[in-house]
């Protein structure tokens, strides 16, 4: 399969991660949006968080969820958590992930 984050998660591509453990990877955005701009992203290949929520994997999604919260509170200001999901919703890459975005003023409502 054809997918950049599989292939990160892989080592095909070399990243510098913020976390890993077994269940997820935390790296820097390569095109950053704000000062603090991380990815937390599944090992295993979803296309969105739709599909780790079809397939119930509740724990997953908990530990994705509270690794971002974890990534976001130490970042030391406020932060917001964005999941794009669908090319409607700005989704760009194919593998579920969640964006922390911090150390800027987050406007609202967004674009
Ligand atoms: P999406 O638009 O799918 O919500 O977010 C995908 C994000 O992945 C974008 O913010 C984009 O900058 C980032 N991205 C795409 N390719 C790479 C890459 O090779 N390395 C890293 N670190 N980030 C990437
Ligand atoms: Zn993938």
């Amino acid at each position: 399969m054809d997918c950049i984050f599989c292939d990160i998660i892989a080592g095909l591509i070399p990243s510098n991660p913020v976390y890993q453990d077994e269940d997820v990877i935390a790296i820097n955005d390569i095109n950053p949006q704000a000062p603090v701009h991380r990815l937390v992203i599944p090992k295993k290949h979803f296309a969105d968080v739709t599909e780790i929520e079809r397939a119930e994997d509740g724990a997953l999604l908990a530990t994705l969820f509270a690794t971002a919260s974890r990534l976001g509170r130490e970042s030391g200001g406020g932060f917001r958590l964005v999941v794009n999901t669908g090319a409607e919703g700005g989704q760009t890459v194919d593998h579920a992930h969640i964006h922390v975005l911090s150390g800027r003023f987050m406007e609202w409502p967004p674009g």
